[in-house]
Formats: C-alpha cells, structure tokens, sequence
C-alpha cells in the first residue's frame, strides 16, 4: 500500500507550522511545491471563471500536490465564500481523475467533529497528541508573525541591502526543525535580537502605512505581488493586524470579536460585513485617527466582503482627505501595474508629508 502523503494550502510562510502539525500528528507531510505562475495556471484552467482568486490559488497547490503524489488534502473554510471552497475543489478534483481523501476542517460543528477531522489525517492518532500537535504548530505561527512583523516595519530602512532576508532565512530554516516549544521560544527570541541589531537609516517620524483587506491575498506575498515589500522599498513603515492566529482565536470567540469590530468601526458599518470587511473599515478610522499616512486595501476580485468594505473606506478616505490605495487581484493581474501604483501612492505620502512639516 502506498504512502499517506497530507497536503495543505500555501498560506505566504505558514507551510512551516502547517507541515509541524501534519509530522506531529503522526502522518506524513507533502508540502505542495513554491507558488509560481503555474500554480495559479493550473488552477484557473479548472476553475470557475468568476470565483474568487484564493479558490484558483489553493486549486493549483493542490493539483501541483497530488501530481507529486498527496493522497489526503486538508482544507479549511469560513462565513464567505470560502466555506465552500472544499467541496467544490473535492468535486472539480475529482472530475479531473485524482483519488484522494479530502478532510475539510471547518466542516465541524464541536470540539468532537473537529478532533474526528484531525483523526481522518492521522487515523489512531490519540487526542492528548493532537492537542499537543495543535499547540506546537500555533506556537511556530505566532513566532512567524513576531518576525514578520518586526521585517515589515524595518525592512524599509535596512542599511545594508538584504540583511533582514538573511536572518529571516536561517529563522525559517531552524524553525522548521525546531522540536519542542522551548526552542521555538528561543528561536524567536533570539531572531528577534537579531534583527534590533542590525543597522537601520530610519526617520524619527518614517511613514506609516497600514495594509487591510481579504486574509488570504494579505498573508500569501506571491498573490499579492509582495505588494508590502514593494511599499517598504519606498521607505515605508508598514503595519498589518490580520494574521492566521488572530483569525483562530477569532474564530474560537466569534460573537465577541464581531460586537468589538462594530465599535470600533463605529459610525460607519452598522452590520458585520464578513470575513475581514468589518475590521477593513475599523482598522481604517481608527489608525487615521492615530496619525497614519495611508491606508492599502487589498482584495480579491469580487470578494463581497471587501466590495462592501470599499465603499466606506471610499467615503472616509474622501471626507477626511485621508489616502488609501485599493488594490483589486484576478488571476490577470500583472506585477508591472502594482509597482506603478505603489511608486504613485509612495510619492504622493511623501509630497504630503513635506507639506506637512513645511506648514
Ligand atoms: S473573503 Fe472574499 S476572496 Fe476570500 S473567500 Fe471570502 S469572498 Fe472569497
């Protein structure tokens, strides 16, 4: 009998703490190959032509995956859209000739369903393993948004060129063979160290930019051109506040969140809008309020939830002359285009700063 090879959907850096889950329940990970342009070719080719561009990107990890021999997908899912993306990639799979066990995740309605899920990825698995497994793979997440994050607003200003990708490189290197939580800790600890040393050309009072919009086109660099990257080249601090452990814990605690989203949004979103639009709009007004320079928001082609989103970020973006640059991706957005509008919106904080400081 072949292997069981489990397979997940690349999610920017997180395959890290996806394949530790995967390896400390007991099973084999395949970690589908790096997104290239054939991933999103392969994916769109078998894709409803209107679906929303993350459907056709996780599609081609998993075609890439099984042509390299997966045999169990693990698929997550949420309020939009995407809580049905499992079922249809189950079906338009199978249409296309793959055998292959598909195990969708959010599909469970308790804390039993969802530990049965993990159990159909690694059959015996006992439950004390899965929670440990659980705990170990949040642990890593978290360490990557630590970095990430501390990257994201410094990278801008790195005196010599490359030096954060160097650290960050050995960072994803020994993370991925980190063992145990204590050496996650101290790992992270010490990146974190790392990257405070080196040297930095930064302005007391650098521009902030804060970057909202759809979770996955914001957490996966390849869909959305590295568009924070492309931002902090122009000497830009960025800030990001959606990460795939705020969307667990989100998720965990559903009510609350959605009731603290719509006051902090408040007065322009009555309703929760899905997905990430209610936090669009709440981290908008209030870091404009904190000073910021701008705003990025980001979405997929026809995502409901940011489309709703837009059109208050429009207005207060118009009321309160406070820049924001929309960004819409389809499977035909071209990387020329971006880098045009990034160098726009970055010229036009900074004519804006000087007028500022010359007032
Ligand atoms: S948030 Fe938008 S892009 Fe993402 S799955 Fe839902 S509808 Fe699609």
């Amino acid at each position: 009998m072949s292997e069981r090879l489990v397979t997940f959907p690349h999610m920017g850096e997180y395959w890290i703490a996806f394949e530790t889950l995967v390896l400390e329940l007991g099973a084999t990970p395949l970690v589908p190959p790096r997104m290239t342009k054939h991933t999103l070719e392969v994916g769109a080719r078998h894709s409803p032509e209107f679906v929303c561009v993350p459907f056709k990107y996780n599609l081609g990890n998993f075609i890439e995956a099984l042509d390299a021999g997966a045999s169990v997908i693990g698929q997550a899912g949420g309020g939009c859209r995407f809580g049905y993306y499992a079922e249809v990639q189950e079906a338009i799979l199978r249409d296309l000739g793959y055998e292959f066990e598909m195990v969708n995740l959010t599909s469970s309605w308790s804390v039993g369903e969802f530990i049965a899920d993990f159990k159909r990825i690694a059959p015996g698995v006992s439950t004390l393993r899965i929670a440990r497994a659980f705990a170990i793979a949040y642990r890593k997440a978290k360490a990557l948004e630590a970095v990430d994050d501390r990257v994201r607003k410094n990278v801008g200003f790195e005196s010599e060129r490359g030096a954060h990708d160097r650290v960050v490189g050995r960072f994803h290197r020994e993370l991925r063979a980190a063992g145990a939580f204590r050496d996650v800790a101290r790992l992270e600890e010490r990146t974190l160290a790392e990257l405070a040393a080196l040297p930095l050309a930064k302005p007391e009072r650098p521009l902030r930019v804060g970057v909202v919009g759809e979770l996955y086109i914001l957490m996966e660099p390849f869909a959305n051109h590295s568009i924070e990257r492309r931002l902090a080249e122009h000497g830009v601090e960025v800030h990001r506040f959606v990460t795939l452990t705020k969307l667990i814990e989100h998720g965990i605690r559903h009510r609350p969140h959605v009731r603290a989203l719509l006051g902090e949004a408040d007065p322009w979103v009555k309703y929760h809008l899905g997905a990430d639009g209610t936090e669009s709009v709440a981290m908008t007004w209030k870091l404009m309020q904190e000073g910021f320079d701008g705003m990025a928001h980001l979405k997929p082609f026809g995502c409901m939830p940011e489309v709703s989103a837009m059109s208050v970020l429009q207005r207060i973006s118009r009321e309160h002359t406070f820049p924001v640059l929309f960004v819409s991706y389809d499977a035909q957005t071209a990387e020329t285009g971006i880098r045009t509008r990034i160098e726009a919106f970055a010229d036009m904080l900074v004519m804006r700063a000087r007028g500022r400081n010359s007032a």
